[in-house]
């Protein structure tokens, strides 16, 4: 297997990635003038005819990134599809995502005259149905109402030509495995495949091995640099205090629209139910939820009386909501990139927010290789522990740390895990909202400053008009 390196290719412009005048001015009009990373890397390769396996998340602009391609190859092979049949299939696991990629299709082949039907689950098939009854070009599916459909003849697979893998670990995770095999068994052999992931685990490259053939690999570099939007710290607890501490802050600063990850779905469900006990409104997401679960959660979460979002990583890739006011690492991730993908839930939009951490004694060795992939410290808001001082090292510590700070005062960590032993912590600290979220050193010493901008609030303008906020 090929691997292209993660550095950027200097391609400027859509032309000179091979892509023709009708797909030209369909980016023209959604006001695209430079392909993504991501873009500039799959489009030569998926229009050679290459099958590829994409590492990026959703908001890279990996849509285009297989849509043109895939209809620049319709174009040029000119044929109708025929009834209940389609050319191109691409499987997403989720009705939201799916709806998306088949806006992205709409808007990328506006000027081509192609035909796409989407279908998902949890609504009424037969409208799906008709659509698919003449064939279309591009059939973008959920895996389970796909197979459905499949089973009551109302749609036929045998003349794919082109099969797009969106999310593929997401689609694992909320196990589509054995659909996705099943559906991957009624395609010819002779096809073009294409599986983008955001993370690259055994079973999806298990599912490679056995689908795609010699496959091109390639990677959109890692995000490592957080939107300084999102004020950053860090609570140094021992696996035991974590819960005390969440709920501590939850009844304190972190009173706004909060999303608390986790880093497995047990673990999920079991603080759901801590807060719970705590008397705190909270939802979880995870790949275990039905879809109708996450989307009722979803729609809490957007509401004005949100309640405290639990995810995993997988699952909160789900969530597009610009007003997170606070992202809490309830456990380290075990991929530092995942870290900067979390806090970015925050501090969106014009909008500032508070990205919080809980560190154990066994989540150091994360949280050095965090701090090195974002080549600087995050505040600490406590002493550490003895545990800390002791295993702690200027090398694990990520080198650099505290560099260029000012020395800071005594006291305020320790005033705060003080105040959660007794509990008299509960109410906001002092200085109100956000006042927590203080610039501490690693000394835990500074006087702290009150951060008020460390708190997102809808006071902040939003500038973009939303399909240009996303990341890319
Ligand atoms: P995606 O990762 O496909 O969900 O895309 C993320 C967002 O970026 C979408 O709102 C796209 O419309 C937008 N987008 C994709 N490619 C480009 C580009 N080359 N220039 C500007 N925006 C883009």
């Amino acid at each position: 297997m090929d691997t292209t390196t993660t550095s950027p290719v200097s391609v400027n412009t859509f032309s000179e990635l091979g892509l023709t005048d009708l797909l030209l001015r369909a980016l023209a009009a959604e006001g695209y003038t430079v392909p993504t990373p991501i873009q500039t890397r799959a489009v030569p390769p998926i229009l050679a005819g290459r099958d590829l396996i994409g590492c990026a998340q959703t908001g890279t602009g990996k849509t285009a990134a297989f849509a043109l391609p895939l209809i620049e190859q319709m174009l040029a092979t000119p044929r109708k599809a025929a009834p209940r049949r389609c050319r191109t299939l691409v499987l997403a696991p989720t009705r939201e995502l799916a709806g998306q990629i088949l806006e992205g299709f709409n808007a990328y082949g506006r000027f081509a005259n192609l035909s796409a039907a989407v279908i998902y689950g949890g609504v009424s098939q037969r409208p799906q149905a008709t659509a698919l009854q003449r064939g279309v070009d591009v059939l973008v599916a959920t895996p389970g109402r796909l197979l459905d459909l499949v089973g009551q003849r109302l749609v036929d697979l045998r003349t794919v030509e082109f099969l797009v893998l969106d999310e593929a670990d997401r689609m694992l995770d909320m196990g589509f495995i054995q659909p996705i095999r099943k559906i991957i068994g009624m395609l010819p052999t002779d096809r073009q495949t294409l599986l983008f992931s955001a993370t690259l685990p055994a079973e999806v490259r298990s599912l490679a091995n056995d689908f795609l053939r010699d496959p091109l690999e390639i990677k959109t570099a890692p995000q490592a640099t957080p939107a300084d939007t999102v004020t950053q710290s860090v609570y140094f607890v021992s696996k035991a205090e974590k819960k005390a501490k969440l709920v501590e802050l939850l009844r304190g600063e972190a009173s706004g629209r909060v999303i608390v990850f986790t880093r497995t779905k047990h673990g999920a469900d079991k603080l759901h139910r801590d807060l719970d006990k705590a008397g705190i409104a909270a939802a979880a997401i995870h790949g275990n939820k039905s879809q109708n679960q996450r989307e009722r959660a979803l729609a809490a979460f957007k509401s004005p009386r949100p309640p405290v979002l639990i995810a995993t990583d997988i699952a909160a890739r789900g969530i597009d909501v610009d007003e997170v006011s606070h992202v809490v690492n309830y456990e380290l991730p075990h991929e530092p990139e995942t870290y900067v993908h979390r806090i970015g839930r925050t501090g969106r939009a014009g909008l500032t927010g508070a990205a919080v951490s809980f560190c154990d004694h066994e989540e150091r060795p994360r949280l050095a290789a965090i701090e090195r992939l974002l080549r600087r410290a995050i505040p600490q808001r406590n002493e550490p522990p003895a545990w800390n001082a002791s295993m702690a090292t200027e090398s694990d510590r990520g080198g650099g740390r505290g560099e260029g700070r000012p020395s800071r005062g005594r006291g305020q960590g320790r005033g705060q895990r003080t105040a959660q032993g007794n509990g008299q912590g509960r109410g906001r600290p002092q200085g109100g909202r956000g006042a927590g979220l203080r610039r501490e050193g690693r000394s835990g010493s500074e006087a702290p400053k009150p951060e008020g901008a460390a708190t997102a609030t809808a006071t902040a303008a939003r500038k973009l008009p939303r399909k240009h906020r996303r990341a890319l």
